[in-house]
């Protein structure tokens, strides 16, 4: 793992330190001396943390957080603030400012290397969504807002897994205001619990009279449903070894006791912020791709998809020795429509037809737009027979009821072609399928329209 880091310290001494520590775990190291140079960097390059100084001469490190932060270009840059004093009143103002994480100095080696790597491996994955996201938007795909703070209006809800009774109550207190909490002393329940439900946080207080809280993290980790909600761990002073062992499992965040109640929210709300954010970046690529196979007049997959999904489906009819039929269907004299009612009524017919096509199948068969006014129908353990009923059934069902036209305030006449073939006639690839219940629509072109054909046997 390999990342760039911007170290920010009016004082030399502390910048060579820090980036001799850095060097040493191989990241690339960028300095400022004070927070316009750093301001200026963030700027022209990209950095992937930002370990910043609070105590400087012009503006100091909360300013230059919360420029950082207000800056889109600069937002979704991990910002750590580097104290003097291990103060809770500057962690809250820090966090406040929109800091990502806290280091006291002297800066202790383990922690500072475990806080990095943890951020810089956040970062990454929020980078390669954001980017993902983007590419959906250049594409001219529209997801809406995409706030880059996530949405921390509504109540989250959280777990806390906490031994002691009296701590559940007092960290349920202070979170009240923004959250649901779900309180639980037992952590084999908790994690049966995180799997279950669905939660923007989880939080496991250290105190266990016996059972170890990593043990617990390290399951919420490698279980799928809690592997993307995020860990916060209170732990005990001194706790620093089980801090830099819990970051290396993939716990995002931890606070000491006696917890500060303004500390606790406020890392809560970050933590809470992320997870958002990256739900709402992970749904955008799930619709992207949803997007990329759906044709956009009808609703039905488009011919990409159609293309993918054929093969699956055949490989598999051959594999278990099942037949799979398919049905490619035309409108006839579509043109016509289009030239005597409109464009627009053509895409109202196209819209219309592919509703019927969708009623008609049965949930298992796959109706896509293959272009134009073609429509192909896949149906898997379906024999030519009754792959021929249904087309039939389609035929019929486009005869019958004439197609309305709201813009025009009138109907039309609408009849199909259909063509069909199966894997039991022999063919021997996806293409061969196509090309065969191609020949069969071609015949029923020919043989009069408005009519079923079947490729010959
Ligand atoms: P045939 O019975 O032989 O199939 O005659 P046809 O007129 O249906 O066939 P042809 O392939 O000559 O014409 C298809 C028409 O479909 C031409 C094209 O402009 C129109 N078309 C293709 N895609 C769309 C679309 O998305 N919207 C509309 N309104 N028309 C489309
Ligand atoms: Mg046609
Ligand atoms: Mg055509």
């Amino acid at each position: 793992m390999t990342a760039r880091i911007l170290v920010v310290d009016d004082i030399p001494a502390n910048v060579k330190l820090l980036e001799a520590r850095l060097l040493a775990e191989y990241f690339e190291v960028l300095t400022a001396e004070n927070g316009y140079q750093c301001l200026d960097i963030c700027n022209k390059v990209p950095v992937d943390v930002i370990l910043l100084d609070v105590m400087m001469p012009g503006i100091d490190g909360f300013e230059v957080c919360e420029r950082l932060k207000a800056n889109p270009k600069t937002a979704h840059i991990p910002v750590v603030m580097v104290t003097a004093l291990d103060q809770s009143a500057d962690r809250v103002r820090g966090l406040k400012a929109g800091a990502d994480d806290f280091l006291t100095k002297p800066v202790n080696d383990m922690q500072l290397m475990a806080r990095v790597k943890s951020l810089v491996r956040l970062k990454m994955l929020s980078d390669e969504l954001r980017l993902r996201a983007e590419t959906a938007r250049n594409i001219g795909l529209d997801f809406g807002h995409m706030g880059m703070q996530g949405h921390a209006e509504e109540p989250a809800s959280v777990l806390l897994v906490d031994g002691r009774a009296n701590s559940q109550e007092r960290i349920s207190r202070t979170l009240k205001p923004v959250a649901e909490i779900t309180s639980l002393s037992d952590p084999q329940a908790a994690v049966f619990e995180a799997a279950e439900g669905s939660f923007d946080l989880i939080i496991v207080n250290s105190n266990f009279d016996d059972y170890d809280p990593l043990r617990l993290c390290s399951q919420l980790r490698s279980i799928e449903r809690s592997r993307f909600i995020p860990i916060l761990l209170v732990v005990d002073q001194g706790g620093e070894p089980m801090v830099v062992r819990a970051l290396e499992l993939g716990v995002n965040d931890y606070i000491l006791r006696p917890i500060e109640p303004n500390e606790l929210l406020v890392r809560c709300l970050t933590q809470i912020r992320r997870k958002r954010f990256n739900d709402q970046l992970r749904q955008s690529v799930q619709q992207t791709i949803e997007l990329a196979v759906t044709d956009s007049l009808t609703g039905l997959n488009n011919r990409r998809y159609l293309d993918k999904h054929l093969k699956m489906l055949f490989d598999r009819a051959v594999a278990r020795g099942r037949p799979l039929s398919i049905c490619i269907t035309d409108i006839d004299r579509f043109k016509f429509v289009n030239d005597t009612h409109g464009h627009d009524a053509g895409d109202e017919v196209l819209r219309e037809f592919a509703n019927r096509v969708r009623s008609t199948v049965r949930g298992a068969d796959l109706a896509c737009r293959y272009g134009g006014e073609e429509f192909v129908v896949v149906m898997p353990d379906t024999t030519p027979e009754t792959a021929a009923a249904v087309a039939e059934r389609l035929r019929a069902v486009v005869e019958m009821n004439p197609f309305r036209l709201p813009q025009a305030g009138r109907t039309i006449n609408i009849t199909a072609s259909l063509g069909i073939s199966s894997t039991v006639w022999g063919a021997e690839s996806p293409e061969q399928l196509m090309k065969q219940a191609d020949r069969a629509l071609y015949d029923a072109k020919h043989g009069g329209r408005n009519r079923v054909a079947a490729a010959a046997a």
